[in-house]
């Protein structure tokens, strides 16, 4: 199959949808894969690289759109990819369509068949190829806001780690996920004193036997999240009710009696956020300040670490990129069920239910 990577053109995105790693997975297979100049040259991937991998450099996306079997990305399609999207052609990236009922009327009219990392399923359960950008930003949670209770940031001036004779910060994680155990992880290795909520008292148990001590664990509700946010230097806010905006957990109140410089990470905001004083800032302004609070809501949090998020999408992502060039999609997902549940538009037609039901399509 031949196989295309356009470098990705959505503001401020720098991962690429293959590293020259996974070229050659391709490559060695006999595919061809054409790569554009420069996709990946702003996280050090260069064009040698993909060239060493076998790839074609090619000079514009319009070539890749115009000739490809497939194309592989990150971000989802802007609307002059859409343009350019063929019948039949593959398109395999994210695509978060139930919000963006314009995006969709593109994919539609393409009559390409377009499959969404973030529906694809896992044999364990889950959404394996939405796991690495949650893990992703759980770490990066406790780095942002770690950096942000410094003082020249805003925050009261705290070392979260704390020094001999002086006591480390105190962190509250709700939401025992993906991105709560990862921030979890770090809040810990850095010394911090943690306690983390959430309804699921198994995920609970499982942190438990983990961590054991080092950590508290509290079952999710108002009361209990009123004490933790009220005593925390750090909160972090990760939880996610699927197909839903994210709950308003920590009430304005709450936030108007926490300390003073203190910071919250709400890594929910990119489905609305649990913070009620939340709203969606960007890498260039991260923060504004509520009631004296301290405020990191980025909505992309893995495009400030985009080498580390690429390799880790691409881990993810390859193994049903081979399958969808070896077999063609029709048969890659009859073999396999789990991929058939990206697919979200085909031929003309939405073919998932949810984003079918949200945006009126038949389904
Ligand atoms: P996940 O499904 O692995 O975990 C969510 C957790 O929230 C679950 O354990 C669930 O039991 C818990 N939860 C639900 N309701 C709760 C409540 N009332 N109180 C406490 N816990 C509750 O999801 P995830 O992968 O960890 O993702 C969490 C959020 O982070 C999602 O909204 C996701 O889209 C978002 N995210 C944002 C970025 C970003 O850049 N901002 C990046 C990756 C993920």
């Amino acid at each position: 199959m031949l196989v295309g990577v356009p470098k990705e053109i959505k503001n401020q995105e720098s991962r690429v949808g293959l590293t020259p790693a996974s070229v050659k997975e391709l490559t060695l297979r006999g595919h061809q894969v054409m790569v554009q100049h420069n996709a990946g040259a702003a996280i050090g991937l260069t064009d040698e690289m993909y060239a060493g991998s076998g790839a074609t450099i090619v000079a514009t996306a319009e070539e890749i759109f115009a000739k490809a079997e497939m194309i592989v990305k990150v971000k989802e399609p802007q609307p002059q990819e859409c343009a350019m999207l063929r019948e039949n052609q593959i398109l395999y990236t994210y695509l978060h369509l139930a919000p963006d009922p314009e995006q969709t009327k593109a994919l539609v009219k393409s009559g390409a068949v377009c499959i969404a990392y973030e529906t694809i399923t896992g044999p364990n359960g889950g959404l394996p190829l939405l796991a690495p950008m949650s893990e992703v930003a759980g770490r990066m949670a406790i780095q942002a806001g770690a950096a942000h209770l410094e003082k020249s940031k805003g925050g009261m001036g705290l070392l979260l780690g704390g020094v001999p004779g002086v006591a480390p910060g105190q962190v509250a994680i709700i939401g025992a996920g993906v991105v709560g155990t990862n921030a979890l992880q770090i809040a810990v290795g850095m010394g911090a004193r943690v306690t983390v909520l959430d309804k699921n008292v198994d995920r609970l148990r499982q942190l438990d036997l983990v961590f054991g001590n080092r950590i508290q664990t509290m079952y999710s509700n108002a009361h209990t999240i009123d004490d933790a946010v009220t005593e925390a230097d750090l909160v972090i806010g990760g939880v996610l009710v699927p197909g839903a905006a994210a709950p308003k957990l920590v009430t304005r109140s709450m936030v108007s009696r926490m300390k003073q410089g203190s910071v919250v990470v709400d890594v929910a905001i990119d489905q609305g956020g649990c913070f009620e004083t939340s709203h969606a800032t960007t890498h260039e302004n991260p923060t504004f300040v509520v009631d004296g609070v301290v405020h990191y809501c980025v909505a992309n949090m893995p495009g400030a670490v985009a080498r580390t998020s690429t390799f880790a999408l691409n881990n993810a992502t390859i193994g049903h990129a081979v399958a969808l060039a070896d077999k063609g999609w029709a048969k890659a997902m009859k073999a396999n069920p789990h991929l058939r549940n990206g697919l979200n538009v085909c031929q003309g037609h939405v073919t998932y239910e949810a984003v079918a039901h949200d945006l009126g399509y038949p389904y």
